[in-house]
């Protein structure tokens, strides 16, 4: 395919011990040549591919010294968008790295669109549309885990079910049509209706099995939305504090790759925690009393997972009982805490009200924090999950064309078992294997291949 040479900064803006700047295209190594004046006279073109050189850049009019860097030159097709990609390390910081930019630009590269890179990798074929998500989801990755997710993907294990299944779908189809022109047999129909019927549910299973893991792949992903709640006073704050010092917070620092706003992530477990920062979870305290129970409902549906915290040396109140109420049907923690203290709490009382995870901490003391920990990460896992096992997806537009891909299978179901025509199923099959092909990008218009890589951080 025929493109034009692309720059852009692929490094996070800001401070940053080292800036790269990319070029990737025809002229990629050309352009490096001309500003790059390395020992003896030495020429980037001539040198082996996949090295990397050190040397001065000037500016080629007057020879002046703009910057001290590494070149990496790396000659297409072993790179990361099957171009000549030529990677220009620099000092960090605003100033250095954008005078090596506009150095570049000045030479003839154009300024590439966020995600083009990647979007070249996948339109020189590369990778497929799957994997060039995955991309934009290892760059947002919170955890190792929520990592390694994406680093699944990306080495394409979600295409690889994905493509089987097409193959199945495809095999039926053809099948049928086997059976439809050169019917050895008199029960044609019968035959072709029972394997339609065992072909749709092996599809289906596999698809759920797929989805089944989005909430989990989600949540990785996005971190666990955690909401601490509690009577005033009841240790509420004392929790997020141990819960951020006793976890690292996380800090995404892929090098090489944007570094997104970071929210507060703390780790327990492998399980990535978004906890509102401090200044929510104060706007959140004793949400119940000031603004009622009404819209304070409204405010914790948006949660994940609920840190309900009472007081061990108090008794219950009609308060917490209205915190219980807010609740109900959530995914709950309670926590009684202050347990240095002598009890007054009725712990039958709290299981009626119908808490079913109980935890007890004095985060006076530091006890019971590992069994909080424990907590979270079982509620998460569900006990059974082991992660690495699974492909987990966790991209909304996968989510989306996975259900709908289901819908179709489920509705040539209802067709076989109705004895509707097997034309009507046939074209069930045929949309179900089309909405499995936008996952990998087989079937996708162009506006909608512009759309998803525009959503990319510039420079990747
Ligand atoms: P919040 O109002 O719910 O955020 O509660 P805080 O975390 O601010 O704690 C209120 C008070 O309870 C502070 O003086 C804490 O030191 C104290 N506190 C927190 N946890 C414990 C505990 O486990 N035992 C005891 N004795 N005091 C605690
Ligand atoms: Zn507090």
């Amino acid at each position: 395919m025929e493109f034009d040479t692309i720059t852009a900064i692929s490094t996070p803006m800001g401070e940053g011990a080292i800036a790269i700047v990319r070029i990737s295209g025809d002229d990629a190594y050309q352009i490096a040549d001309s500003i790059y004046r390395g020992p003896g006279n030495k020429r980037l073109e001539d040198a082996d591919s996949h090295t990397i050189h050190y040397g001065h850049l000037v500016n080629p009019k007057t020879e002046e010294t703009v910057e001290e860097v590494m070149v990496s030159i790396m000659k297409g097709p072993k790179t990361f968008t099957r171009e000549d990609v030529v990677e220009i390390n620099c000092h960090g910081g605003i100033v250095s790295v954008n005078r090596v930019l506009q150095l570049v630009l000045s030479r003839g590269a154009r300024l590439a669109e966020p995600g083009e890179f990647t979007k070249r990798a996948f339109l020189n074929g590369r990778i497929d549309l799957s994997q060039a998500e995955a991309v934009m989801d290892l760059i947002r990755a919170k955890t190792d885990k929520a990592m390694n997710v994406a680093l699944g993907q990306m080495e394409g294990r979600l295409s690889q079910l994905i493509r089987r299944l097409r193959q199945e779908i495809l095999q039926t189809l053809a099948q049928v049509e086997v059976n439809i022109d050169y019917p050895e047999y008199d029960d044609v129909e019968e035959m072709t209706h029972r394997l339609f019927l065992e072909k749709a549910y092996f599809v289906k299973t596999e698809i759920e099995k797929i989805l089944n893991t989005s909430e989990q792949g989600k949540i990785l992903r996005d971190g666990l939305s955690t909401v601490i709640i509690g009577r005033p006073n009841v240790g509420k704050s004392s929790l997020l504090n141990s819960l951020v010092h006793e976890n690292k917070a996380i800090v995404t620092d892929i090098p090489g790759t944007t570094r997104d706003v970071i929210e507060e992530y703390v780790n327990v477990r492998g399980v990535p925690l978004k906890l509102v920062d401090t200044a929510g979870i104060r706007e959140t305290e004793d949400i119940v009393e000031r603004i009622g129970v009404e819209r304070s409902r409204a405010v914790l549906k948006e949660a994940d997972l609920i840190l309900l915290v009472l007081n061990n040396s108090a008794e219950l109140t009609h308060e917490d009982e209205l915190l219980f109420e807010a609740i109900e049907g959530m995914d709950v923690i309670v926590i009684i805490n202050k347990t240095d203290l002598p009890r007054k709490i009725d712990l039958d009382q709290v299981k009626q009200i119908g808490a079913k995870q109980i935890v007890s901490t004095s985060l006076l003391e530091d006890q019971g924090i590992d069994d909080l920990e424990e907590a979270i990460a079982s509620l998460f896992f569900k006990g059974s999950l082991e992660l690495g096992d699974l492909t987990y997806v966790s991209n909304a537009r996968h989510i989306a064309l996975l259900g709908q891909a289901l819908q179709a299978i489920e509705s040539s179901i209802e067709a076989i078992e109705a004895g509707i025509p097997i034309d009507l199923v046939q074209i069930d099959f045929t949309k179900a294997w089309e909405l499995l092909g936008e996952i990998i990008g087989e079937s996708v218009q162009d506006g909608l291949i512009n759309q998803l890589f525009s959503q990319f951080c510039l420079g990747k």
